[in-house]
């Protein structure tokens, strides 16, 4: 398998599309006073939060949480959590930082712990959304791209734990193993 040869969504474009974001998100969080904690999903959305953590131009407060979903014969997509949020979240703004909203369920289960744990507010930002697959509702205040159902990779989104330092988004290919940036 290998990183498509064009870019679905190249360096330039995630850049821009970042600081929309940040914009967006920036005037979203304005009337309060308190800087929101952005709740970056380990580990395909780091590369994601840490752009959009910079190009915002007023505070947030960085926390993590990394959860693992299985897929088998007898469950459907059990989601457990491997890493909890180490910041006291009650009375706090929180954005839920993800790379991907692929089924929901991932995002699902987080936003319904977060429910339970007493916040001002909750809000999702997704960098990508592949709203055909959804299994659960879900709605995203921030989305930078919608795509198609293809399996991407890069700017920190895997297969197999590989090519999540792409700069840009391909698409997975089959074919011989290869770095996108090769020619
Ligand atoms: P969910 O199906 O719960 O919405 O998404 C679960 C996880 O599947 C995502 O957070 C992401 O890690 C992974 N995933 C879904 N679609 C893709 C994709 O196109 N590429 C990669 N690398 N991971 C994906
Ligand atoms: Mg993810």
């Amino acid at each position: 398998m290998r990183p498509s040869d064009t870019p679905l969504i190249d360096s330039g474009a995630l850049r821009r599309r970042v600081a929309e974001l940040a914009a967006e998100i920036g005037a979203s969080y304005a009337r309060y006073e308190e800087p929101p904690i952005l709740l970056t999903v380990l580990k395909g959305a780091a590369f994601f939060a840490a752009d959009l953590a910079r190009a915002m131009a007023r505070p947030v407060e960085m926390d993590f949480v990394r959860v693992q979903s299985y897929e088998g014969a007898s469950s459907t997509g059990t989601v457990t959590f491997l890493h909890y949020p180490e910041s006291a979240l009650r009375g706090r703004h929180v954005l839920i930082v993800e790379d991907i909203l692929d089924t929901g369920r991932t995002a699902r289960a987080i936003v319904d712990w977060l429910q339970t744990q007493e916040l001002a507010s909750l809000r999702l930002c997704t960098l990508l959304d592949k709203p055909s697959r959804r299994l659960t509702p879900l709605h995203a205040e921030h989305v930078g791209f919608t795509i198609p159902n293809q399996f991407v990779i890069g700017y920190g989104l895997d297969y197999d734990e590989r090519y999540r330092n792409l700069p840009a988004i391909h698409v997975l290919e089959s074919g011989p193993d290869r770095d996108a940036r090769d020619t």
